[in-house]
């Protein structure tokens, strides 16, 4: 008596939600090559951001296969110190000061 009642109700609540609202959001597939060969292939919503590497089944690193990206990120070559010195010093600037540098190096080492 109580199952049927619960199932009634189950099936009463379903009828009423239309799949129509059920829209799916489009789809596009991504393709990973793993270094071993294999590829796979994950459908994501076009909305989503798609991850550039994905691991394999086999355990290795399978890479986003490059026609699939769509906005290919510039990747930013992390600045050295080096880099940021150069910034504000040019080579000639910097000689000079190495040269300051180690004739004080030198001065202090001869007065020892
Ligand atoms: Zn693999």
């Amino acid at each position: 008596m109580a199952d049927r009642a619960l199932r009634g109700m189950r099936l009463g609540t379903q009828s009423l939600e239309s799949t129509e609202h059920a829209e799916l959001a489009e789809r596009r597939d991504a393709h990973y090559d793993c270094p071993n060969g294999h590829v796979l292939t994950f459908p994501f919503s076009v909305e989503a951001e798609v991850p550039l590497s994905w691991e394999c089944h086999c355990g290795s690193l399978a890479l986003l296969r490059d026609g699939d990206r769509p906005e290919p990120k510039e990747e930013k070559a992390a600045r050295t110190h080096w880099d940021m010195l150069l910034e504000r010093r040019t080579i000639p600037e910097l000689e000079e000061l190495l040269e300051e540098r180690l004739e004080y190096l030198r001065s202090m080492r001869a007065s020892a």
